[in-house]
């Protein structure tokens, strides 16, 4: 068995770190070389030397990553070659378990809004590019961004304080009964996005159009006396990748600029409305769709 230096496993989090390592954070060092343990059986101990060797020279060069993954492997030559599992020190454990927990809760916060608690920005751009170049979204990928309606009046009449209720409001609503692998991220300010992978894009709009409607049916009474409050959306939605030379897989960005464009569409035909486009025409979801006329804007992004 490796152990660690008693001095690392009881180490202070708030130690200032070696000179060179970036990031703060001290790297354990082996009590012993790898290789010297006598469970090693011959013929290996000369690949955990090589092993050692290179992280040695990776870690003097500040390739932590590089580093640890050659002492991973040397590690686990060195346990296969043993019959029974290393016994680990119980405060060795709990030193791993709180470095993953902090590292957990980090990665967390980098990627959730302050205010709302949806999804930031940082992580809706990651997860679009990683869901269309994985190409793992079934029927296609719906993207819908949702604005406020004359936010700027609810501040100034009721308070920023009270306008911050209501974004953290809306973003519950919306995100209420969101199908398997959608996600409600801030987009800014009073913009949030949508995201509904896997679905055709009459599924789509319904589920936006629902969470419209639940803004509108909203109990805003209960916030402050004479308070309303509601959204326009534009959704647009992209099928799958088919192979085919007519499919042109639109990226991120595209999407986004779509959607926008069909906000805008939403905006200019009365506001409270969710707009689409199908088979090359623009509509409006729902009642919307029968009371209003679309009014004549070029959707951008569309060829
Ligand atoms: P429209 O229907 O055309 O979208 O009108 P609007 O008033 O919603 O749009 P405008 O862009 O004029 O105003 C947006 C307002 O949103 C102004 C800004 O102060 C407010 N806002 C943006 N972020 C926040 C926030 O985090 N908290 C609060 N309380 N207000 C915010
Ligand atoms: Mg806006
Ligand atoms: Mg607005």
């Amino acid at each position: 068995m490796t152990a660690l230096r008693p001095d690392v496993a009881q180490s202070d989090p708030h130690r200032q770190p070696e000179s060179g390592r970036p990031g703060g954070v001290a790297l354990p060092r082996l009590a012993a070389p790898v290789s010297d343990k006598a469970a090693v059986g011959a013929e290996n101990a000369g690949l955990v030397q090589l092993h050692e060797s290179i992280a040695a020279l990776l870690a003097s060069r500040g390739q932590w990553r590089q580093a640890y993954q050659h002492l991973r492997s040397a590690l686990d030559i060195v346990y296969a070659d043993q019959d029974e599992q290393p016994h680990i020190p119980e405060q060795l454990r709990r030193e791993v378990d709180r470095l993953r927990k902090e590292h957990a809760e980090a990665r967390e916060q980098s990627i959730r809004d302050s205010l709302t608690d949806s999804y930031n920005r940082r992580y809706l751009d990651q997860k679009l590019v990683d869901m269309l170049t994985r190409g793992t979204t079934g029927r296609g990928l719906a993207v819908a961004l949702i604005d406020l309606d004359f936010f700027k009046q609810v501040n100034d009449t009721f308070g920023h304080l009270l306008g911050d209720r209501v974004l953290q409001r809306v973003v519950e609503l919306l995100q209420h009964d969101l199908p398997r692998g959608a996600f409600c991220a801030r987009y800014g300010g009073e913009e949030f996005a949508l995201v509904l992978p896997g679905l055709d894009t009459s599924a789509a709009v319904s589920v936006v159009e629902a969470a419209r409607e639940r803004v509108e049916r909203h109990d805003w009474a209960e916030i402050a006396p004479g308070l309303r409050v509601t959204v326009s959306v534009g959704l647009a939605h992209e099928s799958a990748a088919d192979g085919s030379a007519e499919h042109q897989p639109v990226g991120a960005e595209q999407q986004l600029l779509r959607a926008d464009s069909l906000l805008y569409t939403a905006k200019q035909s009365g506001r409270n409305a969710v707009a689409y486009r199908e088979n090359g025409r623009v509509r409006l979801a729902g009642a919307a769709s029968k009371r209003r006329s679309i009014a004549e804007t070029r959707v951008l992004g569309y060829y």
